[in-house]
């Protein structure tokens, strides 16, 4: 088809692919494009065009060849003739259990908060059998938000909403930094349109004026760069997506001259340690605003996310924020669980030892709980901020924001937990119910004799302690019970 030619796809395959690879590409190709004949989009194109960029998109994310087959023929079962037999036939099972599974996902409906967490834990679900169905999904998403213009207008919002809300993070948490960009960046001007504009019209003013500020900054960089014995790979910039943008404008008064990274300098080099000899570099150039100098190489952001990251003074009364990472952190950064970093380290359709949380998840809808409680522990623990405190070894405890010493104390061990009696916190003596912040040092207190108290049910936030202790409770309580029954139950109908 003219402009949509498989080559366009192969291209964004790394270099010399094998033959077997290229050959499955170009017959689901082939097969998507015979099944959608003569099929129209709402935006009058023909329907192939969207299953041809939902490839493109998965080729652009490195997905394997067998992902962009997939994505060629994640439409046919629900909206052509073809039978789930005729695709096996042709393509095999995996590819089809991939798209049964996106044809799977495509029923849920975003209505309201409650919903989309419900919607949520669909996809949580779908992920934790096979991360590729989720990648589909959202490659779909992002063809469907550029044609949204097309859509009913109460349709429109709804779906750019949930974008927003449900597939953003989703990518966030797969830690493919890119693709939650340019989800939102494609729902934002249709979920709210009038931030949109002014986000527009700002950077319209300001961002070209940040760039040329930073230019100066880039050549001097560059050139001292150059003499040194480092061996850097790439120094470019990029400037903030525009849904970021608006969310952190909100935080600093919509004031523009706070963001100090709307523009940022990238400096990518081969290894960790000339990672930190950069940072050296820069700051014997420019003097560091103290408080904004970030190691996410030694602590790593919970998506995987590493990097450097330094705000400088530029001299001319300006802010510029500098980004230093290894060309593997780069990758993880915008690939995140697509990366090929990571995907060659474990070859496991299930994703990476790094996204254990996915199994983590898996395990905790495989427990008998109630769905309302399913739902309470997403709300708190997938999509609250969290905050990071440390035990004394340095081990970092990655919480929701608003936990507790109690939380801090279950997720170490349920031991301690239970008998856990205080805590230092940088020091000092405090008690259970004390909030914790970020960076935090936590040394448990616990009593041999310690057990787990109802009021512990006040303060307590994970659903993990939650658990341990009403566990606690009902055991001692079922206890209390027993020792009352009287020891010969009451014959039938004595009363
Ligand atoms: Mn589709």
């Amino acid at each position: 088809m003219d402009g949509f030619e498989v080559k366009e796809i192969l291209k964004e395959l790394p270099p010399t692919p094998p033959k077997k690879e290229v050959d499955l590409i170009v017959r689901a190709y082939n097969f998507a494009l015979k099944a959608h004949q003569g099929q129209v989009r709402m935006s009058g194109v023909p329907y192939f065009v969207h299953v041809f960029e939902t490839a493109k998109n998965l080729a652009r994310y490195e997905m394997d060849a067998t992902t962009i087959a997939a994505g060629f023929l994640h439409d046919v079962l629900e909206d052509t003739e073809t039978s789930e037999e005729q695709l096996e036939d042709e393509f095999g099972k995996e590819i089809v259990n991939l798209v049964k599974g996106v044809t799977k996902l495509g029923h849920i409906k975003y209505r309201g908060r409650m919903r989309h967490i419900e919607s949520l834990r669909k996809f949580l679900m779908a992920l934790a059998q096979d991360y590729r169905v989720l990648m589909i999904k959202l490659a779909d998403r992002l063809h469907n938000l550029s044609t949204l213009e097309f859509v009913r207008e109460d349709k429109q919002k709804r779906i750019a909403l949930e974008s927003i809300e449900v597939y953003a993070p989703l990518a966030d948490r797969l830690g493919i930094g890119r693709l939650k960009g340019e989800i939102e960046d494609a729902a934002f001007p249709f979920a709210y349109p009038e931030e949109y504009a002014m986000v527009e019209k700002l950077l319209a003013e300001r961002g070209e004026e940040r760039k040329h500020a930073l230019e100066s900054i880039y050549k001097e960089l560059v050139s001292e760069l150059k003499t040194s014995p480092l061996h850097v790979k790439k120094v470019d910039y990029r400037i903030k997506h525009k849904y970021s943008l608006w969310k952190k404008l909100q935080k600093y008064d919509m004031n523009i001259d706070n963001i100090y990274d709307l523009v940022a300098l990238r400096v990518i080099v081969e290894s960790v340690e000339e990672c930190y000899a950069v940072l050296g570099l820069i700051h014997a150039l420019w003097k560091p605003l103290p408080s904004r100098i970030k190691d996410y190489i030694a602590l790593p952001k919970l998506n995987g996310y590493q990097s450097l990251h330094t705000t400088i003074f530029t001299g001319d009364g300006g802010l510029a924020e500098i980004q230093i990472r290894t060309e593997e952190m780069h990758g993880r950064a915008e690939f995140g669980i697509a990366s090929h970093y990571i995907y060659k380290e474990t070859k496991s359709k299930k994703g990476p030892k790094k996204f254990e949380w996915i199994n983590e998840f898996k395990h905790l809808s495989q427990e008998n709980e109630s769905s309302d409680e399913l739902l309470d522990h997403l709300k708190t623990d997938f999509f609250n901020d969290r905050i990071f405190a440390f035990t004394p070894a340095g081990d970092v405890i990655d919480l929701p924001k608003g936990s507790s010493v109690i939380d801090f104390a279950y997720s170490i061990h349920s031991a301690i937990g239970n008998k856990a009696s205080g805590a230092r916190v940088n020091g000092k003596f405090v008690s259970l119910d004390t909030v914790l912040h970020s960076s935090d040092i936590v040394e448990i207190e616990t009593r041999k004799d310690g057990t787990p108290k109802e009021h512990w049910l006040k303060f307590a936030l994970t659903t993990m302690a939650r658990k341990h202790i009403r566990q606690h409770l009902n055991a001692k309580e079922e206890k209390i019970q027993a020792a009352k029954v009287p020891a010969k139950k009451p014959k039938k109908g004595a009363k």
